[in-house]
């Protein structure tokens, strides 16, 4: 079949210029566009269009065909000639259809066209859900069992998820779910399509409604359920439990939930991701003296050194004393900050001996040293 000229099939004259030759294609790309035209060889026309647009918008083009005519492209593509599929006209059709357009063939985004959009009855998996559960410090750092109560929709166990009994195809939609409608906007009589009001998108009806569930196929349920929660949970953790969610709908799987924690803390030791730390007082004697105290860790009492001449704030480790990693299950550390108590009151004897003890080094101290030359 003899090509058409590309300035005929835009209706140009040979030297109209580009705004022209756009403002043509876009008179033509509303009237052929596939998915909004009824012309019966839309397709066609609207691929000649697309054609003769993609040369004769490009400048070195046009010049090759302004010289050849057709021929010029005859050799392209194996002698196919030009390929014109992959043109992005993304550009015009944007300002045609108003935006959404992620390249040619892009209109699922414009809701119900080429078979995008929802189709009532698809298979889709239940909506997520997050539970928060609250933790005591012992229960996240050790693990727990926990019972949840969920109160979620699922599957009517009365009529499967059906919604009822009986089922005949939907007559309004003939069993398709869906609808279509022609609407009338500016670029033209669209299309448009949605779920089925007869049916809700099943695309059935049912000689009895389900009693149970009203026709809805899900069922409101209160339930507990038990979940082990790990040892080393922290505030923001999230634990999924996949399948127990909503229900799914149209035969889809179950949603998941998912834990999230929230941690209370604890009266003495104060977590740090893996690690705890722990604020312990000892006496002035102990600190200069040296001594050995029995501190409480989270798996009881440890027998910790505290060397002579510990200052207050000073920070010793226990290794492997913290919260197991709620991944790779090695263990944090404690570190236990040294507080040096100085006596409020003090009877005469020992208000004697601190006055001995009044002039007892300070001036060997390293500190000390610094500070003494700005005194
Ligand atoms: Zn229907
Ligand atoms: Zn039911």
């Amino acid at each position: 079949m003899e090509k058409r000229d590309y300035y005929e099939i835009l209706g140009v004259s040979k030297d109209a210029s580009v705004d022209d030759i756009k403002r043509a294609f876009r008179r033509l790309a509303k009237k052929y566009h596939p998915d909004v035209s009824k012309e019966p060889d839309a397709a066609e026309k609207f691929k000649e269009a697309q054609e003769a647009y993609a040369v004769l918008s490009d400048e070195s083009k046009r010049r090759q065909y302004d010289q050849y005519g057709h021929a010029a492209f005859d050799n392209m593509n194996g002698g196919a000639g030009f390929d014109f599929s992959d043109v992005d006209l993304s550009d015009i059709l944007n300002d045609i259809f108003g935006g959404g357009f992620g390249g040619f063939g892009g209109f699922g985004n414009f809701g119900g066209f080429g078979g995008f959009g929802g189709r009532g009855n698809r298979a889709t998996k239940g909506r997520d859900s997050v539970v928060r559960v609250e933790l005591s410090f012992e229960e996240a750092v050790f693990g727990c069992k926990k019972t949840i109560n969920l109160n979620l929709n699922e599957t009517c166990g009365e009529c499967n998820g059906k919604g009822g009994h009986g089922s005949k195809k939907c007559t309004q939609c003939n069993g398709t779910g869906m609808v279509s409608e022609n609407k009338q906007t500016l670029f033209g009589s669209f299309v448009s399509q949605s779920p089925c009001p007869r049916c809700s998108g099943k695309g059935e009806t049912f000689d009895k409604i389900c009693n149970k569930c009203h026709g809805s196929g899900k069922v409101r349920s209160n339930k507990d359920i038990s979940v082990t929660v790990p040892a080393g949970v922290d505030t923001g953790n999230q634990l999924r439990i996949r399948g127990k969610g909503e229900a799914g709908s149209n035969g889809g799987p179950n949603g998941d939930i998912y834990l999230e924690f929230s941690v209370k803390s604890h009266p003495i030791f104060v977590r740090d991701g893996n690690d705890i730390q722990l604020s312990f007082p000892i006496t002035i004697s102990e600190a200069a003296l040296g001594c050995k105290k029995m501190v409480p860790t989270l798996d009881g009492k440890v027998k910790l050194n505290i060397p002579s001449g510990s200052q207050s704030g000073d920070i010793l480790r226990l290794k492997g004393k913290g919260i197991e990693d709620v991944n790779y299950g090695r263990k944090g550390d404690m570190y236990v900050t040294l507080k040096v108590i100085i006596p409020r009151k003090l009877d005469k004897k020992q208000k004697k001996m601190f006055e001995y003890l009044a002039d007892s080094g300070i001036d060997k101290d390293k500190e000390f040293d610094k500070i003494k030359k700005y005194m």
